[in-house]
């Protein structure tokens, strides 16, 4: 899971600019949409935040402004998903089932051809289950993840390379492109994702894909729980996502043409009413559950 951005100083300027706009607009209860720069209204009133909705049809982006700080998010991450490096102290956001992440990467290859030998960066890996299933598969995973118990978590656990930033990958003596990119339940903790997306690309080779998951704002629980839902009551969490927002942020970090994907996917945890639930909620938009493939180009280089 990702703390912060790689770019701590363009972070500090981009939350004073956050904070003048909270003086500026939070008491007449609108705000500057960061992604498309449209008007936003205050949507939901959370302990830590304020999360805000942008008006513009073709945008409707939510955010939490103001966004905790980087000390703030480094106290949450280490109280809330990684208390210890030996997995001893319970967790309270855990990571994918297994079975789930196996359930995608089969369907993956399913749609993609085999995916043995690729090159995988798992950005914002974690502890690693992603790429701990990725290499069960015969793909050749490299980790990206900026939190320091995560990441030794991943590397001894796993044994492949993990990096704090995409700084650090760049300055390794390594082929720098990847086949595939995942963004596993992360695009949402990202402090400009757009931004940080021109900056994958980079390591897409041509022709390679990218892989995003992340919540739906659309979905039955959301509209339910309001801002009790998880999604929403994370402070780890600074984006929260439609598909239409999703698909904008993806276009703005450089990928023209996001497809929606729907993998089936069997919770283990769900029994057949809450299964016959789930599927008719994906089969009508509504699942708790985004995930987005982009195609880079064979034709692009940068
Ligand atoms: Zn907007």
């Amino acid at each position: 899971m990702f703390v912060g951005s790689p770019q701590s100083g363009s972070n500090t300027s981009l939350r004073m600019s956050e904070r003048e706009f909270h003086r500026e607009h939070g008491r007449i209860g609108t705000m500057i949409c960061p992604l498309c720069r449209g008007k936003a209204v205050r949507h939901l009133p959370l302990p830590h935040t304020t999360i805000w909705r942008c008006r513009a049809s073709h945008c409707g982006l939510e955010f939490a402004s103001p966004q905790v700080s980087d000390d703030e998010l480094r106290r949450i991450y280490t109280a809330t998903y990684y208390p210890s490096i030996d997995n001893s102290r319970p967790v309270k956001y855990g990571a994918t089932p297994d079975s789930v992440l196996r359930q995608v990467l089969l369907q993956l290859e399913a749609s993609l051809g085999s995916l043995k030998g690729l090159r995988l960066l798992d950005y914002g890996c974690g502890r690693g289950p992603l790429s701990r299933i990725a290499l069960e598969l015969g793909l050749v995973p490299v980790g990206m993840e900026p939190d320091p118990v995560a990441r030794s978590i991943s590397k001894a656990s796993l044994g492949m390379p993990v990096y704090a930033s995409l700084e650090e990958l760049r300055s390794q003596d390594l082929p720098a492109q990847f086949d595939l990119v995942i963004l596993w339940n992360v695009i949402e903790h990202l402090r400009q994702p757009w931004s940080e997306l021109q900056e994958i690309r980079r390591f897409l080779r041509p022709g390679g894909r990218l892989l995003v998951s992340t919540m739906n704002t659309r979905c039955l629980r959301a509209r339910i729980e309001s801002q009790r839902w998880e999604s929403y009551s994370n402070p780890t969490h600074l984006y929260y996502f439609d598909s239409g927002s999703l698909e904008r942020v993806l276009r703005c970090g450089g990928f023209h043409t996001p497809q929606e994907w729907k993998p089936k996917i069997r919770y283990p945890h769900h029994g057949a009413v809450r299964r016959c639930l789930y599927e008719l909620s994906t089969m009508f938009g509504v699942s708790d559950g985004l995930y987005y493939l982009c195609h880079l180009a064979s034709s692009t280089h940068l």
